[in-house]
């Protein structure tokens, strides 16, 4: 038994024809940058979302920044955000001169603590930044109540949770990143919905801040050669474009298989004494990891290696520990939920294709 943790190439095969034939249109047009292929693209995005405007751009890495400057946060200002996630939000606060500041997670969800959200804020917060972490909505609904009790800008971290869905007390069902209006997500390979390079984009609802975003990404261009802002090159090639519309299609199907792999892991984990990300009701995640925590995970690592199951673990060491980070004069013990989880964290491997047999394999091997 060979089990693949992402298995691109099995996702690849399976959508090879028509991804071929979208690749050979862009060449022969020989439209590389732009184009018709990202319009499009767009179109279908901010349906698939239900937003006012999709913008694509380079990775989830540039949309973070993108959305951070569209809103007009730079020098002085403070951004709340988690410790425990991959760096690009923290990271692109700090190189904008703002400040990360981290609150603690919730040891359920491994999410930010949105109690421990008001004890941060302070006259210079302008945006608190949630991560919906490994495929799973944040809860934004509380934390949209924060940010508008306090008049905070929320951008929902959207990277590893693309068209997970929340339902919240009024009924209404929205997809990530889309729950606080302005989010963003990547397409990263290995994200739930990959290109086959660098890929990202930006969600929102409002019109200003859509046209702003759509220039900064092109040097702040407003027209040819006119700089209304300071910004950067982040597009999308339209390579990408044209191969994330064949893959959107097929997104759905793809989230379903997911989560069939994750009930797999479910009845095979059942009453076993080992904690995982919790799923809150009204919430379904995409998948984009299933992690569990294991106190003896040095052992779990040993035991998986030797039956030749590969796995991750997301992430050993939390943001405000990296030596980057020094100059913010956090010290161990600081977040002491996230500090235990980054010891015990574990990502099993998930993905489409995988069998019931060989998920029934991994958890004996796990338990
Ligand atoms: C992958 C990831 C990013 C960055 O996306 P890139 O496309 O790699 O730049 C940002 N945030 C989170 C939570 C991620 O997992």
């Amino acid at each position: 038994m060979k089990i693949d943790f992402a298995n691109l190439a099995k996702a690849h095969e399976e959508y090879q024809s028509e991804i071929d034939e979208a690749i050979k249109r862009v060449l022969g047009r020989a439209c590389f940058i732009m184009g018709e292929e990202v319009a499009l693209f767009e179109e279908e995005l901010k349906h698939f979302i239900g937003s006012k405007h999709a913008i694509t751009c380079s990775s989830g890495t540039s949309a973070i920044l993108l959305a951070l400057l569209g809103s007009g946060i730079g020098r002085g200002d403070e951004v709340i955000t988690t410790p425990f996630s991959f760096i690009a939000a923290a990271e692109m606060i700090a190189l904008i001169g703002a400040k990360p500041v981290f609150v603690d997670i919730d040891p359920d969800t491994f999410h930010i603590d949105t109690a421990q959200i008001p004890a941060h804020i302070t006259p210079k917060t302008k945006a608190i930044i949630p991560v919906s972490l490994f495929g799973l909505p944040a809860d934004m609904e509380t934390i949209n109540a924060i940010a508008k009790a306090h008049n905070l800008i929320v951008i929902e971290d959207g990277a590893q949770s693309f068209g997970a869905t929340s339902t919240n007390q009024a009924g209404v069902c929205k997809k990530s990143p889309h729950h606080s209006g302005l989010g963003v997500t990547s397409f990263f390979p290995a994200k739930p919905l990959g290109c086959y390079g660098d890929g990202g984009a930006v969600f929102c609802d409002d019109d200003r801040l859509a046209d702003k975003i759509r220039a900064l990404r092109i040097h702040g261009q407003s027209r040819r050669y006119q700089h209304a802002h300071i910004g950067i090159n982040a597009r999308l090639d339209s390579l990408q474009a044209a191969i994330l519309r064949v893959k959107l299609k097929h997104y759905p199907a793809q989230i379903s298989r997911r989560q069939k792999v994750a009930k797999l892991y479910e009845k095979y984990l059942a009453n076993k004494p080992l904690a995982r990300q919790k799923i809150p009701k009204n919430t379904q995640s995409v998948y984009a990891q299933y992690a569990i925590l294991s106190p003896h995970r040095d052992k779990l690592e040993k035991n998986l290696t030797a039956h030749h199951i590969p796995y991750a673990i997301h992430y050993p060491k939390p943001l405000h520990l990296q030596d980057c980070f020094a100059y913010l004069g956090y010290q161990a013990g600081d977040f002491e939920v996230c500090e235990r989880v980054a010891k015990q964290i574990l990502s099993l491997p998930m993905n489409p294709y995988l069998s019931e047999e060989e998920i029934a394999f991994i958890c004996e091997c796990v338990i």
